[in-house]
Parts: structure tokens; C-alpha cells; sequence
């Protein structure tokens, strides 16, 4: 799976995820990444979120939606919203993934409850920092 996420100069928040499913996937799984809500969601007011992970428990936890939910109901941060649902909602369900998420103030988020998740981050100087495991590599 990949995914971006992205905050351009409006304050525009887009999110796309694509993948290649679970490995060995059944015939006809489509997955959680195109299910907006699911692997996949964005709304200016909030953040954008890109998941990657067990598809079934992002579906049944509307895991994108609910971490912009948790942010614009309830005034979380994003990192206290992306936090609580991929290290207790999901881990209490025994769902693994994560998420890569940046908010409409510029907050970015990669949280995974796996033991890596490779991810990148671009800043508006054009910056790349990488990592794989919980730190990033080049910070
Ligand atoms: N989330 C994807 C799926 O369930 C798989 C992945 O992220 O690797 O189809």
C-alpha cells in the first residue's frame, strides 16, 4: 500500500491511498483503501488520512474518518486522535496498520501499531526526512 497525504498553500487537505490488497487476497476483496472513511479520508476543517494495515478493522472502525471525527467533534489533536485509534481502538480489536495524517495547521502523524511502517515526509523547503521503525531516520 501506498499512501500521501497533503496540505497545499489554500489549506486544502487531500488524502489518496493505493494498494495492492493483503497478500493472497481473496477474489473480489476490494480492501479498505478505496472505501472513503475507511483507508482514505480527508476534510479541510480536520486532517487527511492514509492507512495501511488489516483492511477488515479499518473498515469496521472507519478508522480515516473517525480520527478526523475525534479531531473535529471533540478538539483532539491530531496526534492524541490518530494515537487513540491506532493504539487502542484498533489494538484492543487486535487490528494491525497505521496511518500517515497531516491536519489543517501542517501537524503531521505516523502512527502504527506494527513493529515498522516506511514512510517520508516532504516540508514546504522541500525536506525529506524517512523512516521505518519509530523514529524517523534522518531527524
Ligand atoms: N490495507 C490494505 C488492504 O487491506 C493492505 C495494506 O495496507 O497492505 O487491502
Amino acid at each position: 500500500t501506498v499512501g500521501a497525504v497533503v496540505l497545499d498553500q489554500y489549506g486544502n487537505l487531500v488524502a489518496g491511498t493505493s494498494t495492492g490488497g493483503m497478500t493472497a487476497k481473496r477474489f473480489g476483496r476490494i480492501g479498505d483503501s478505496p472505501v472513503i472513511g475507511a483507508g482514505t479520508y480527508a476534510d479541510n476543517e480536520s486532517c487527511a488520512v492514509s492507512a495501511t494495515g488489516h483492511g477488515e478493522y479499518f473498515i469496521r472502525f472507519h478508522v480515516a474518518a473517525d480520527i478526523c471525527s475525534r479531531m473535529k467533534y471533540r478538539n483532539d489533536t491530531l496526534a492524541d486522535a490518530a494515537n487513540t485509534v491506532i493504539n487502542d481502538v484498533l489494538v484492543k480489536a487486535e487490528g494491525d496498520g497505521g496511518i500517515i495524517a497531516v491536519d489543517a495547521k501542517g501537524n503531521i502523524a505516523a502512527v502504527f501499531n506494527t513493529s515498522g511502517m516506511y514512510r517520508a515526509q516532504i516540508d514546504t523547503q522541500g525536506n525529506l526526512k524517512v523512516g521505518i521503525y519509530q523514529q524517523w531516520i534522518n531527524e
